[in-house]
């Protein structure tokens, strides 16, 4: 008997293999999240929203739109949000690629790129990292064809850690076709400190085929609510607008990120003491003899190789994500699990 059968690229997609779930393991260290709770003004703008579940959410997000506009200096028209920036990044592809059509992308970065591209129905060209865990953009630039419709840059990279420099991105840009989309995927731009960082949206300006994604998940602490923005050109904001889904963000997830924006001062101080707990890991690990390359971001980067699985396993109870035969990231967590994590690492150098 005939099955409803799915695109045969479904034979091939891996699932997005996602960290364990919070409420699972107290020592969580797998998925970049901000170890802070919500900000009490979050919270209760939130719960208001929660209160009124009954009713479908403003599909304008005109609340987001215009705080991030005040925030951003950008225009309104130049917005589209969506459900994390990884939503908004599968309707991008989407919208923008064709069968047959090539999307370039630095490897190994954040592993739901080739997920997005091959849902997309375009072909994935992975560029590898160079030897110190950044982007070779020479060689993504070299790896466009006539074929290639978008290129995604990871500033800060994940899983690996280091930013793509001001002058690197804009050398990089004199080299793409103005009819290639290049998407700047900025999850992690609040933890960068690197004066040279290149930033999305400074070079926005004066360009069309560029796009800056951004999240609220990570810095701003709102992963569980799930929403993510685009700033680019309002040809193309417009486009990712016509093609999310209707009612995709909730009004209990735009209130909290209006009401993020609204305590950005507060945030920051959380973001600053994230990162001065990530010099203090880099530094402790890099005393231990550790190989671990600059980090911008909320996490570190262990190059264990073949290691990584097992380096893992070691760690628990405190849970780390180890990407099989390349390495092993770890969130930037609470300091005392951070403790915990630089033992086992200790460890484990100990015994080698
Ligand atoms: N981009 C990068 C580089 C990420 O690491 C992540 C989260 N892991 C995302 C985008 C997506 O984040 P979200 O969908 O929660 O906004």
């Amino acid at each position: 008997m005939a099955l409803p059968r799915p695109r045969s690229v479904f034979q091939r997609i891996p699932a997005y293999r996602a960290g364990k779930p919070a409420h699972s393991d107290a020592y969580k260290l797998s998925s970049n999240e901000n170890p802070f709770p919500p900000l009490p003004s979050v919270l209760e703008r939130a719960s208001d929203e929660l209160a009124r579940m009954n009713r479908y959410p403003d599909a304008g997000m005109t609340a987001l739109y215009r705080s991030l506009s005040e925030r951003l200096d950008v225009d309104e028209d130049q917005l589209a949000g969506g459900t994390g920036s990884v939503g908004v990044l599968f309707t991008l592809l989407a919208a923008f690629c064709e069968a047959g059509d090539e999307v370039v992308y630095p490897w190994r970065s954040f592993e739901a790129y080739p997920i997005a591209v091959d849902l997309a129905g375009a072909t994935g060209v992975p560029v590898p990292l160079r030897d110190d865990a950044t982007h070779d953009l020479d060689a993504m630039a070299d790896a466009i064809t006539e074929a290639t419709r978008v290129v995604l840059v990871c500033t800060p990279n994940n899983p690996t850690g280091p930013v793509v420099t001001r002058d690197e991105l804009a050398a990089f840009l004199t080299r793409v076709p103005s009819d290639v989309l290049v998407v700047v995927d900025e999850a992690y731009v609040e933890f960068v400190r690197r004066p040279d960082a290149a930033r999305g949206l400074d070079v926005l300006p004066g360009r069309n085929n560029v796009v800056v994604l951004r999240t609220f998940s990570k810095a701003y602490g709102l992963a569980g609510l799930r929403i993510g923005y685009l700033v680019g050109p309002p040809a193309i904001a417009t486009v990712v607008r016509t093609a999310t889904p209707p009612f995709a963000v909730t009004d209990i997830a735009i209130a909290a990120a209006v009401a993020s924006l609204n305590a950005v001062d507060e945030l920051e101080q959380r973001v600053e003491a994230v990162v001065s707990e990530r010099e203090s890991m880099v530094d402790a690990l890099r005393s231990g003899g550790w190989d671990v390359p600059d980090t911008q971001t909320n996490f570190v980067w262990l190059p264990l190789g073949s290691d990584a699985l097992d380096f893992a396993a070691q760690c628990a109870p405190v849970s780390v994500r180890a990407f099989d035969g390349d390495g092993v990231r770890v969130t930037v967590g609470e300091p005392a699990i951070n403790a915990e994590f630089l033992d086992a690492a200790a460890r484990w150098r100990a015994a080698r």
